[in-house]
This record gives C-alpha cells, structure tokens and sequence, in this order.
C-alpha cells in the first residue's frame, strides 16, 4: 500500500522536488513500510511524538519539523531535525539561534508564510519575512540558516484559490532567491493540491494522507 502510493507519487514528481513524507499520526510500523520503500525524509509536527519516533527508526531518516514550534521544546526538536520548516515567528527564529549558540548547532530553517483565508494560520507576511531575510544576511542570526519558504494553501476545493496562493509565495521565493543565493528551497503542496504545487516552482513537498491513508490517532 504504502509502497505503491510511494512508487506512484515519485513517478509523478519532477527531477529535483524532494519528497517529504508526512508520518505525524501514524505509528512506526508504517513509517518502517515507506523507509523499506527507499524513503528517507520524513516530517513530524508535534515535538513529543518526534522525540518518540526517532530512537525507534533507522539513524538515516532525515527528520524535518512542520508544526508549530513553542520555544520550551527546542530541545525535543532541535537535535534531530536536518530543516524547520515552520519557524512562524522572529521570537521563535531567535529562540532556535540562542539554542544553537548553546548546543554548538547551526539549524536549517524555512520561513512560514501566512497564505489563504484562514484566521488561525500561523506565519510570517511577505513584509516581514522580507525584513528577516535581509537581516539574517547581516550575521546577526549566526545560528541559523534560512533555506527558504514554507506556505499551505487556502484549505478549499477551489484550486484557482490554491492557484492564486501559490503564486504568491512563489512571487515572493523568487524575488528573495535573486538577492540571496542561500534561499533555494520552496516548501509548498500536500495531499490534494502538490499537483498545482510542483508547475509554481516547489522543491519539497510534504504529503501525508496520500501516502499513509487517514491519520490514525
Ligand atoms: C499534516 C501536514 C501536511 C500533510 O497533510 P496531508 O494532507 O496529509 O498530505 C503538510 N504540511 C503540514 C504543515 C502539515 O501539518
């Protein structure tokens, strides 16, 4: 099952647009069909469950973090993860340096856009996201590694709204990749929209129930 949907969502996807299996809410003996697959990157979004999982999967999976971060549980977080995807806040992207400046880690993280309707979404506007960015290149953040962006779409059946959002953050990638060579990473597309996701220059994709089915707990 697991394998198949793997097989099929990899076939689909372009040279160059990482896979990011999506595993919060199922147990290790699902993630263990999709590493015997080949897949290797896998995407957490509660800190306590990441914890758990780690020490229990093979010491090449490649752990990103996709959910939202409060700044007391860094240290479930932090020492595993290869990318943050979803650094929501400055308070929370200088929480990750002071960490780092104390753990002798530099951490590699995605800037969350605030994209769609919905009120409770978490994330950055383009206008701030663009003061960090600039500030970041000035060394203040020594700490942290800023890779990119992260955004999901509007939750709706209506793709030209997933369209229109995309657009958005993908205006906003490439105006940031022109003046920071860093930036290289675009996190956008799940179950359901990575389809649109991959024709607005995504490099990752986070799918979840596509590969796994429904969530489990
Ligand atoms: C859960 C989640 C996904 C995956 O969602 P699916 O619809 O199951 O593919 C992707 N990104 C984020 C940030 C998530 O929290």
């Amino acid at each position: 099952m697991v394998a198949k949907a793997l097989s099929s969502i990899k076939e689909a996807l372009p040279a160059g647009v990482e896979l990011v299996a999506v595993s919060k809410f199922h147990p290790v003996d699902r993630l263990m069909e999709a590493y015997n697959a080949g897949q290797r990157i896998f995407a957490e979004s509660r800190p306590q469950e990441l914890a758990a999982k780690v020490p229990q999967m093979p010491s090449d999976v490649r752990w990103h973090f996709i959910g939202h971060l409060q700044t007391n549980k860094l240290k479930l977080v932090l020492p595993y993860v290869e990318l943050v995807q979803s650094v929501d806040s400055l308070h929370l992207l200088e929480a990750i340096n002071a960490w780092g400046m104390a753990n002798n880690k530099v951490t590699d993280v995605l800037l969350e856009l605030h994209l769609g309707a919905e009120e409770t979404k978490q994330g950055f506007t383009a206008e701030e996201i663009l003061t960090v960015v600039s500030r970041a290149g000035t060394a203040q953040l020594k700490n942290i590694r800023i890779r990119g962006l992260m955004g999901m779409a509007t939750n709706t059946d209506d793709m030209e709204v997933v369209e229109r959002d995309f657009e958005r953050i993908e205006r906003l990638f490439l105006e940031l990749q022109a003046v920071n060579p860093q930036i290289t990473e675009l996190s956008i597309g799940m179950s359901g929209d990575w389809p649109v996701a991959v024709r607005h220059h995504a490099t990752m994709v986070r799918i979840g129930t596509d590969i796994f089915g429904p969530r489990e707990y």
